[in-house]
């Protein structure tokens, strides 16, 4: 699946290879936490810890090519998988090995919580959000499997391509929906998609998400001057999925999205907030649960019922 050239490019941007179509990198939580500087918004909001978190992907392949993206897309646009396939006891050894591997350099670090730095070699939480898309993975039941197997939560992010492999997948802990878009016409515009039937995918993953066996998430990315209007076609896609919980956060003018976008196009966090107080107004099922200025998020969580 990847070139010499873009092994480089993305060893250079330390990612850490595990094998023929996998990778992990450390994610800048990761060490804000190892050094005390604070945890991400989901040790805040789900109680996972950010310290002891690894953050992978099994495919480095996604079909979309989002314009907020902030993750380098050397890597191949394909809708059919044709590489060798790497087996999930492959790639979790290949990604300890290499999560470790980017780790080490804390133990010099006067900075990091060594305590903190012993747990975070051994991972109990799993990110599959790194880069590309996981369900493209033809064994991402079997590697969920596994990693449970390991005592590891599984946070799975999907942009809702796959809703075949999503109606048989093996429930990961928290599976979350990608909602770039409130309508067709802007979901073709942001996500460029390589599925002639892209819309029509998403649309059929959020109907399934509605009857997963897990605790469910849609995560709205918020580009300003983009697709913050339309808030009924919002509320039509949270409907369809009813998920546990939604999370609103502010496109960030990071990494290779800054090729495609302009940092106006960054939400401040009032406007992230403002957006969801009128979400969370023509959403009877759900209310504001949480928010993290610093990350420029807010979350919806759906009300109990009595
Ligand atoms: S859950 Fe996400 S943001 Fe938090 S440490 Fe893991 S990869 Fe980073």
């Amino acid at each position: 699946m990847l070139t010499e050239e873009t092994k480089k490019s993305l060893e250079n941007q330390q990612y850490g290879i595990a094998g023929r179509h996998s990778a992990v990198k450390t994610c800048t939580w990761t060490k804000k936490s190892i050094r005390n500087e604070g945890v991400c918004y989901k040790e805040q909001f789900y109680d996972i810890k950010a310290h002891r978190c690894m953050q992978i992907t099994p495919s480095l392949s996604c079909c979309n090519r989002c314009i907020f993206c902030w993750r380098d897309l050397s890597a191949p646009t394909a809708t059919e998988w044709s590489w060798k396939t790497d087996s999930p006891e492959e790639i979790v050894q290949k990604c300890l090995e290499e999560h470790r591997k980017l780790l080490i350099g804390f133990r010099g670090n006067e900075k990091a919580n060594q305590e903190k730095l012993k747990e975070a070699f051994e991972p109990n939480q799993v990110a599959i959000s790194l880069s590309g898309e996981p369900t493209f993975y033809p064994k991402i039941s079997q590697l969920i499997r596994l990693l449970h197997r390991k005592k590891m939560t599984t946070f799975l992010v999907t942009n809702g391509q796959y809703p075949d492999v999503l109606e048989r997948i093996e429930p990961p802990t928290q599976l979350y929906i990608s909602i770039d878009a409130p309508n067709k016409e802007l979901f073709q515009k942001i996500e460029q998609s390589a599925h002639p039937d892209a819309w029509q995918r998403f649309k059929r993953s959020l109907d399934i998400m509605k009857t997963m066996n897990c605790r469910t998430a849609a995560r709205i990315t918020l580009i300003k001057g983009i697709n913050m209007e339309d808030m009924e076609g919002y509320k039509k896609l949270i409907e369809k999925a009813m998920p546990d919980y939604v999370e609103v956060k502010a496109y960030m003018f990071v990494g290779s999205s800054r090729q495609r976008l302009a940092i106006k196009n960054m939400p401040y966090h009032e406007e992230v907030r403002e957006f969801s107080v009128k979400l969370a107004s023509i959403l009877p099922d759900y209310s504001i649960r949480d928010e993290k200025a610093e990350s420029r998020v807010v979350l919806l969580a759906r009300n109990k019922k009595e």
